[in-house]
């Protein structure tokens, strides 16, 4: 690290940024983003693969240290794979990973693990497949089950497969997802619906606090954290007695985990965001398009990390405050 680390105004150490390359998706899940949303970033507003490699070579020196590749859904960026090459060549980075649907993982897995990825997380959240396709809208669940097997080939590893659970849409499949990470070593973690974009899905009717769920995930036993799979973030551990892999478990509204959160999010446009809940960020853009230098953009990214708020306010969003008017795609999920 050549710079000083960044830090927030509580003293969080941020070492983690989530890198959206892409607002655009190819499904559309019923929780994350309307049928007929049609706000995309014209492509001139993207940042360009240069300007994403400048600005992680910045972040990578004021110390951080794991990027995870996001979007929207980032295997549709074209060039990803070159993308992916270049980050993984910058300086002081640890760990390079990505999210994904999945959708396009079959043929895109070998490459991006060439070019230097790491691992994926693989966002499935039913394993019937017409329930997959009503919850995803376009999507296929042979072609996602493909991109699992596809990964585990091509070495990214670990896999983890992220299950959002929604009460009376998925909340029945809780014990199938625990079975698979029996038959082959993936790590499930399963993730509290949150309220974010004006979706009209997020109700406290459909939303399952994390107690239920691990109800329904049993029997699982706990995990030493030495034997939970790499950049466990907030997620905590369990196994299935005798299973190959792990289930976790994320609850981003019931158990905040803000007070060790040491992340911050760019969006596609180069929106520096302090916070998943934050409502505005820090325009990078237009230091880049004058060619500012570097220590000129590391100030305002050290400015905006002083910025990142003490914790969300989803769990009072929940409760009938207005959902975070951005879609997760807009974000960076
Ligand atoms: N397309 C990639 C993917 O599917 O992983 C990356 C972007 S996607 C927006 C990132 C994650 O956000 C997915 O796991 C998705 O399920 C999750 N997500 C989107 N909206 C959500 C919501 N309202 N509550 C909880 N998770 C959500």
């Amino acid at each position: 690290m050549r710079g000083a680390p960044l830090r927030d105004s509580f003293g969080r150490r941020i070492d983690y940024l989530r890198l959206s390359v892409t607002d655009r998706c190819n499904l559309r899940c019923v929780y994350c983003l309307p049928v007929s949303f049609s706000g995309f970033l014209p492509v001139s507003e993207l940042l360009s693969a240069d300007d994403l490699v400048e600005l992680v070579s910045c972040f990578a020196e004021q110390g951080i240290s794991k990027i995870r590749v996001t979007g929207g859904e980032p295997l549709v960026r074209p060039g990803i794979v070159d993308l992916i090459a270049r980050l993984s060549r910058v300086w002081g980075l640890r760990e390079l990973s990505l999210s994904t649907n999945g959708v396009l993982l079959r043929e895109q897995a070998r490459d991006l693990a060439k070019a230097g990825l790491s691992r994926v997380n693989i966002s499935l959240d039913s394993l019937k497949s017409e329930r997959f396709q009503r919850m995803t809208r376009f999507g296929r669940l042979e072609d996602v089950l493909a991109g699992i097997d596809a990964a585990l080939t091509a070495g990214l590893s670990p896999v983890k497969i992220n299950v959002v659970v929604a009460k009376g849409f998925n909340d029945d499949e809780i014990a199938d997802f625990t079975r698979l990470t029996a038959s082959i070593p993936v790590h499930v973690r399963f993730i509290e619906l949150m309220p974010m974009g004006e979706t009209g899905f997020f109700s406290e009717e459909r939303w399952m606090p994390l107690s239920q769920i691990m109800d329904r995930a049993a029997p699982l036993e706990p995990l030493p954290p030495a034997c939970w799979p790499s950049g466990h973030g907030p997620a905590r551990y369990f196994r299935r007695p005798g299973a190959q892999g792990t289930v976790g478990f994320i609850a981003a509204l019931s158990c905040g985990f803000c007070s060790s959160c040491n992340r911050m999010r760019l969006t596609a446009k180069g929106m520096l965001m302090p916070c998943l809940d934050a409502s505005e960020g820090t325009d990078l853009r237009p230091l880049l398009r004058r060619g500012a230098d570097r220590p000129e953009i590391q100030r305002l990214i050290a400015e905006a990390a002083r910025k990142k708020p003490r914790r969300h306010s989803m769990l009072e969003r929940s409760r009938g405050l207005p959902a975070n008017s951005r879609f997760m795609c807009q974000i960076g999920g």
